[in-house]
């Protein structure tokens, strides 16, 4: 038996089978590069889900968490810690908002956008008592926790986790006159994703994010962007609601805002929203940790640069190129993106997404398939154009190209 299968065996002998990974244990890496249990290295064109933009082993990243780790990583909010200040007032800045609610997770900043937009609807909007409602998408992915599959249109994600949450309603993605009915005097949150990611990157029809802007002006009602997966420059911009112009009442991030080494995420929105809390009425032990702070500064300060985004708007406009060439062979059905993430679906008889995804692994090069024949590009945005093309070259190898 070979490491990777004995790790592989040992690993799911002691854990609940909630995922199904590529058959890859991996060991060590560096920058868009992984190596495994046997020495082997792969080009990692996923970047954990946008969570790894900067890459692995990003030095700046990893020497201002080395550098924290020496001094304080956690206070609890119980008390203040000198790295809090600056992560909200720059986080606030990045976003062109006044305030930072911190968390841990995608799902909790998630969930606390949910709770936020409920309290700003009975606080500030004037809902009746227990009726705020919050229209969401159909095909939705914005996490795992209750409260959140209760508006998922997952079987998968959803089945035998009953009793499910009420308050949502959810109209299909990109359709303005299903959710202009489905907004009531009772709506207090249109929360979205601006390109959807789990649903296999899908870009909205031009004109909808605006679109939705306009409708929740008009409204009354809170335009939440999850921007988790599509945030902090993976679009080629800082935020993928840029792109039509968009300013939402509020932010989703994670991801990508710990840098791949600590999990931080935020709710960011004005005072008018989030200053709907009141001490004691929601928070988290490790969320804005003196640690997590000071990798999200170091994350903000690189995005502040702009590099990051243009090299996204560059490299992705290069690889959403070389794809399209695929749709004229056949062997690719749809190719659909912005900056440097791209969902591929591959033609039937050429592979279902994991097929595809393990005759890549086979050929060293990672990636992830989403649903049924749909794979999944988000490399590193600090991916070399060289090991880009060299990633692009072995997809056309395993389509037969
Ligand atoms: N929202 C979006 C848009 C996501 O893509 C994800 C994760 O993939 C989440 C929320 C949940 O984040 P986490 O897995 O950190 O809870």
């Amino acid at each position: 038996m070979t490491t990777t299968d004995a790790l592989i065996a040992a690993a799911d002998a002691h854990s609940a089978h909630t995922y199904h990974p590529l058959p890859v244990v991996i060991a060590t890496a560096d920058g868009a590069w992984m190596t495994d249990v046997e020495g082997r290295r792969y080009l990692d064109l996923l970047a954990g889900y946008s969570a790894l933009n900067f890459g692995h082993g990003n030095r700046r990243l990893v020497e201002a968490a080395r550098a924290q780790l020496e001094r304080v990583t956690l206070t609890s909010r119980a008390f203040h810690h000198d790295r809090f200040a600056a992560f909200c007032g720059e986080l606030a800045a990045l976003c062109g908002m006044e305030m930072v609610l911190p968390m841990n997770t995608g799902a909790e900043a998630v969930e606390t956008a949910v709770k936020t937009a409920r309290k700003w609807g009975y606080r500030v909007k004037g809902v009746p008592a227990e009726m705020a409602k919050i229209v969401v998408a159909g095909n939705n992915f914005h996490g795992r926790t209750t409260t959140i599959i209760s508006f998922s249109t997952d079987p998968e994600a959803r089945a035998d986790y009953g009793p499910y949450t009420p308050g949502f309603a959810i109209v299909p993605y990109g359709d303005l006159t299903a959710l202009r009915s489905a907004v009531t005097e009772n709506t207090v949150a249109v929360l979205l994703e601006p390109i959807q990611g789990e649903a296999g990157v899908l870009v909205p029809p031009a004109g909808y994010l605006a679109a939705v802007r306009e409708l929740t002006l008009e409204r009354e009602v809170l335009f939440v962007a999850d921007e988790i997966q599509s945030g902090l420059g993976r679009t080629g911009r800082t935020f993928a609601c840029e792109h039509e112009g968009v300013v939402p009442d509020v932010y989703v991030l994670g991801k990508a805002l710990g840098g791949g080494i600590v999990p931080v995420s935020a709710v960011v929105a004005n005072a008018e929203v989030l200053g709907v809390f009141r001490p004691g009425e929601h928070g988290s032990t490790f969320g804005g940790n003196p640690l997590a702070c000071a990798v999200a500064l170091e994350v903000i300060a690189m995005l502040r640069s702009g590099e990051y985004q243009a090299r996204a708007a560059e490299l992705g406009a290069h690889l959403l190129r070389e794809l399209g060439t695929l749709t004229g062979t056949g062997r690719v059905t749809a190719v659909r993106g912005r900056g440097l993430w791209a969902g591929v679906d591959v033609a039937p008889g050429y592979g279902s997404g994991r097929e595809v995804s393990e005759r890549l692994m086979d050929r060293r090069v990672l990636v992830k398939d989403t649903h049924g024949p749909t794979i999944r590009l988000s490399p590193p945005l600090v991916i070399s154009r060289e090991d880009l093309d060299w990633g692009l070259e072995q997809l056309r190898a395993v389509l037969g190209l």
